[in-house]
This record gives structure tokens, C-alpha cells and sequence, in this order.
């Protein structure tokens, strides 16, 4: 590193009532960032708007934040908190004057904007109370503008989309206070990011344009200015931006979906961003790799299949008490019974292979489903395939030979349908497959062997039973 000054990083959201994937992209470059260089992440709620700005709304960014696995360093700041600031700096920069009152009309502003369109160039409207006196000033409310440069241009050298040029002269004199005294979202975000000594905004590339306007903000305030970074914005797999119709939006939905947060963070850290080859990393990896050099300019497109794949891996490498205690609390959500203690110890005790088996939480409580489910069993489409008359009828032949296991172990009851089997002239198949479908219910589940296992003996020869009785 050859910045002087430690790192600080934000994430500022504007609370819509979820934590949008996109933001939480967002906030977890962020963190990355910083942390990779022992610097500080901090965060703060954009709630300026009081109509959106619930504290539901609000609660539901923090809860998105802390389910991702993402905590910001410090208080969260409040935005609309600092309002008294925003307009004591606003006071500041018309005492430097770097801003001006301007109390031009609405019809002053709609003439010189049809003006604009007659003539066929944009709007850039110049307040005539730029430069007058403000002793002829009307007794009515006005608002502060920034006092722009009208000449030259403004540039940006962003740390993913290079270097961004703006002619000054596009760039209108941006209100800073509206009438009522509230800062502009444009004025609110520089304050605050100057007081919270942020050295790198980091953000969705649909505010590059602003960065122009808030450099000019900075200049004007005489502060050093932050560095940008906009990161393209996440698209869906046709190409086109992320929206609804390609899926959920919200963390909260990709909770319920069964992914885990670290899932999340490795497959959002991977969306824009690489490290040569590597799909898969832990925290720690990204926290080390993550560098802006490395974030693509083109948009990211999300790819659901590649996050089911690399949720399956992290679950297969999460340690079972926690893959038991997330799969409970999602059965809970999902509105199922507490299961008793003695199911949720066999739950445990199958969790290794039923692991192995799925690439969320979802499928693999689907899987686990001999497990929660009380006789008689469901039997789905396929498992009733295999428990056709033959299939019932070895069943029902095989019943004397699992009775007489004494030692209820998955070895010991392999061995005596093994025997069976060859006693019969079946393959081993041929016995297991309606075995498999009789005790579980499903045509797929973990070893058939272990499941009787975990069942204990009176289920396993209960359920087999249903089918042959
Ligand atoms: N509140 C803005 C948003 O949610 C972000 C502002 C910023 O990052 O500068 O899009």
C-alpha cells in the first residue's frame, strides 16, 4: 500500500425494505476491501426520504447485512440525523463563497428549459442570482447552489473505469438546500462522507455521473477528495439488468432459498471480480486477494446454476452442528413442527452423508425427508416405481432376514441382505432399491444401509412392513 492514511470504506443504502443482491455485493466489496488492508468499514442508512424510510425498513438492511456475514465497524449512521450539519457546512461553503442563494421561479426554470429543447441542447439551467447582489433579493424562500466552474471540465480517475471526463459546461450549478432547508441527496452524501473520513467510496456505476458532481462539491469545500471506484451493476443471464422477472432480489430470499452466507459472499465476491482462476475461496482468501485492479468493467451476469454448485461445496465443507441448527431454523420459517430431540439427533448423525447429497438447504431437508416423516410414509413417483409388485414381493421375503439382525448396524444389515440377495440370485440392487424407497419414501437418499441405521430396527422393520402388510 502506498496511501498514507488508513483505509475507510461505506456502505450507504437507502433503506427500500430489503437488502438488495446488488447491495450486498456492494457492501461486501467494501468490507474487502478495507479489512484486506486493516482499515475500517463503516455504514450508513441513506434516510433522508421519511416516507420510505421506515424503521422496518431500515431493521430489514441490518438483518440482510448480518445474515451475509457483513459487519461494519462502529455505530451505523443515520443520515437524516445529520441534517443540522449538512446545512451548517451548506452555511460554510456560501461564507467561501462556493455557493450562492438562489431565488430563481419555477417559471424561470420551465422557460429555460423549453428553451433548451426549441433549441435542441440540454438543459443546463444558469441562475441569474449567480452573480447578483443579494440585497435585491425577494422576501421568499430559496435555495443554496453550488457556484460550478463553467469553464474546463471535471475528471474523475476511477479505480475500475479509468479516467471520466465531464465539460464543465454540462454540469449545472447543483442545488445544495432545497427551500425547506433539507440538503440534496448530491450535498448529503459529500458531508457525510468527508466527516466519516472516508477514503474510498466504492459503489454501483450508475452514480459515476455524480461522482463529477460531488468532486466538484469537494473542491469547493476545500477537502481532499475520496477515491471512486464504480463497479458495474449485476445483470442477469440474458444480459439485460438484474430485475424481478430474473429472480429474487432480496438476501432474504436467497436465506429461504437454502444458501449459505458464505456461499453467498464467495459466489457475490466472484460476480465482478476475479483472482486468476479461483472459484472457490474462503473469507479469509478474499480478504487477502480482494483488490480493486481486479473488478471488471463489464457487467456481471448472475449465473444461478454456478451458485448452487459452489453452495453445494461450502455445505459439504460446513460443519454439521451448524448445517443441523440452519436446516431447523429454515424448517422453522417454513412453518414445520419442531421436530423432538430424538429426530434431531438422527439428523445429526445423517448429516454427513445427506451433505453430500445436496446443493442447498432446501434439498437437503427434501432429502432428509425419512427422517422428520412419520408412518406411513408419503411415497413420491419414483419411490412407487420401485415399489412395484416385484419390488413388494422381494420385500416382502427379505422381511425374515432383516428381522433376525441382532446388531443393528449398518455393516451387519448390509451383510444379511448381501446374503440375501445372493441366496436369491438378485443383484444387490435389485434388493436395496425397494428397500431404499420403503424406508425413505424417495428413489434417492443417502446409503441405504446407514438410513436403517439411523432409523433403528423397530422403524426400519415398520416401514417395511407398509409396503409388504
Ligand atoms: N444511497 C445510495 C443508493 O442506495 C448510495 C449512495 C452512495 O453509495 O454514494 O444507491
Amino acid at each position: 500500500m502506498t496511501d498514507a492514511a488508513p483505509v475507510v470504506t461505506r456502505f450507504a443504502p437507502s433503506p427500500t425494505g430489503f437488502l438488495h443482491i446488488g447491495g450486498a455485493r456492494t457492501a461486501l466489496f467494501n468490507q474487502l476491501y478495507a479489512r484486506g488492508r486493516g482499515g475500517r468499514f463503516l455504514l450508513r442508512i441513506e434516510d433522508t426520504d421519511q416516507a420510505r424510510s421506515t424503521p422496518e425498513a431500515t431493521q430489514a438492511i441490518f438483518d440482510g447485512l448480518r445474515w451475509m456475514g457483513l459487519d461494519w465497524d462502529g455505530e451505523a449512521v443515520s443520515q437524516a440525523s445529520r441534517v443540522a450539519r449538512h446545512r451548517e457546512a451548506a452555511e460554510e461553503l456560501l461564507a467561501r463563497g462556493g455557493a450562492y442563494r438562489c431565488w430563481a421561479t419555477r417559471e424561470e426554470i420551465d422557460a429555460a428549459r423549453a428553451q433548451a429543447a426549441a433549441e435542441k441542447r440540454p438543459m443546463v439551467f444558469q441562475s441569474p442570482w449567480r452573480d447578483a447582489d443579494p440585497a435585491t433579493a425577494p422576501d421568499a424562500p430559496c435555495v443554496v447552489r453550488l457556484k460550478a466552474p463553467r469553464e474546463g471540465e471535471t475528471t474523475v480517475e476511477d479505480a475500475v473505469q479509468g479516467t471520466v471526463r465531464w465539460a464543465n459546461a454540462q454540469l449545472d450549478d447543483l442545488i445544495l438546500l432545497r427551500s425547506d432547508g433539507t440538503p440534496t441527496y448530491m450535498f448529503a452524501v459529500v458531508v457525510d462522507d468527508h466527516d466519516m473520513g472516508v477514503t474510498h467510496v466504492i459503489r454501483g456505476d450508475d452514480h459515476l455521473t455524480n461522482a463529477a458532481r460531488q468532486s466538484l462539491i469537494y473542491a469547493a469545500m476545500g477537502w481532499p477528495t475520496p477515491t471512486f471506484a464504480h463497479i458495474p451493476l449485476i445483470h442477469g443471464p440474458d444480459g439485460a439488468k438484474l430485475s424481478k422477472r430474473h429472480g429474487a432480489l432480496g438476501v432474504d430470499a436467497y436465506r429461504d432459498m437454502g444458501y449459505l452466507p458464505e456461499a453467498m459472499r464467495n459466489y457475490l465476491a466472484r460476480l465482478g471480480w476475479s483472482h486468476g482462476d479461483d472459484e472457490y475461496f474462503t473469507d479469509a482468501e478474499a480478504t487477502a486477494w480482494f483488490d480493486l485492479s481486479g473488478v471488471n468493467k463489464a457487467p456481471a451476469r448472475f449465473d444461478f446454476a454456478k451458485l448452487a454448485d459452489l453452495n453445494g461445496r461450502h455445505m459439504r465443507d460446513a460443519d454439521d452442528a451448524r448445517l443441523v441448527a440452519a436446516c431447523l431454523d429454515l424448517m422453522a420459517r417454513q412453518g414445520r413442527p419442531m421436530a423432538d430431540a430424538a429426530t434431531q439427533a438422527r439428523f445429526a448423525q445423517a448429516m454427513p452423508g445427506l451433505k453430500l447429497r445436496a446443493k442447498t438447504l432446501v434439498e437437503l431437508i427434501e432429502t432428509a425427508y425419512y427422517i422428520f416423516a412419520t408412518r406411513p410414509l408419503e411415497i413420491d413417483e419414483k419411490a412407487a416405481k420401485l415399489l412395484d409388485p416385484a419390488g413388494r414381493d422381494i420385500l416382502a421375503k427379505l422381511t425374515p432376514s432383516l428381522a433376525a439382525v441382532t446388531d443393528w448396524r449398518s455393516a451387519a444389515i448390509e451383510a444379511q441382505t448381501r446374503a440375501f440377495a445372493e441366496a436369491h440370485g438378485l443383484k444387490l440392487g435389485a434388493v436395496a432399491q425397494p428397500l431404499r424407497a420403503a424406508a425413505t419414501g424417495r428413489a434417492v437418499s443417502p446409503g441405504v444401509f446407514d438410513v436403517l441405521e439411523t432409523l433403528g430396527r423397530d422403524e426400519s422393520l415398520a416401514r417395511v412392513g407398509d409396503q409388504t402388510g
